[in-house]
């Protein structure tokens, strides 16, 4: 399997934020092995978002604060299609203003993923961490600073299409078969680099 992280800003030409008007949230993930928290909170109903597009129109995914999602219509009709797993919630969202205004848009849904058990080969990625680590699990403890491309340990992936991998929490990976639905239906701003070529810097 190949594996791609999915680019959040990319300058694709529909490239979409949203921003969750009064939202409520309950604690995110934490790690089963030391505690601490893995994710942002889990952003839950009542959700009702603004839309930003920064290019042409609005897109296929919209990205918002962490590692939530928001897909389209489109987006969830093709993912269920092609029977891709790793994204849940999949609760309508009410977009409530779109910018600008003259964007067209259909429904969205928020999408959420998680951890599953796949890991990041430590031997074949360069993250560089800020610290000691005391947790193998999630290596928490130490900043990742630094990241220049990482492969997945195939052995440990559990099967998910987008999920976030154990060794660094800052993104989100999918499979070669979300390139390939990508591909196929012909879906926005699904901006996908290999993870060996992904880099990423602590702002
Ligand atoms: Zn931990």
């Amino acid at each position: 399997m190949k594996y791609f992280v999915l680019l959040n800003s990319s300058g694709s030409s529909h490239e979409t934020a949203f921003v969750p008007l009064e939202p409520q949230f309950k604690e995110g993930l934490t790690c089963p092995a030391c505690g601490r928290a893995l994710t942002e909170k889990e952003w839950i109903p009542p959700l009702r978002a603004e839309l930003f597009a920064r290019g042409e129109g609005l897109g296929d995914v919209a990205f918002g604060p962490g590692l939530d999602l928001l897909v389209s219509e489109r987006f969830l009709e093709a993912w269920r299609a092609e029977k891709l797993s790793g994204l849940h919630g999949l609760k309508e969202v009410e977009i409530r203003k779109v910018h600008p205004e003259s964007a067209a848009h259909s429904r969205y849904h928020l999408a959420l993923a998680g951890y599953g058990m796949t890991q990041i080969d430590p031997k074949r990625s360069r993250v560089v961490r800020e610290g000691e680590s005391d947790c193998l699990q999630c290596m928490g403890g130490a900043e990742v600073t630094l990241v220049e491309g990482f492969t997945i340990d195939e052995p440990t992936w559990s099967g998910e299409d987008v999920f976030v991998p154990w060794g660094f929490g800052g993104c989100l990976v999918a499979t070669e078969r979300v390139l390939a639905m990508r591909d196929k239906y012909g879906l926005s701003n699904v901006t996908l680099v290999p993870t060996e070529a992904f880099v990423w810097t602590r702002a």
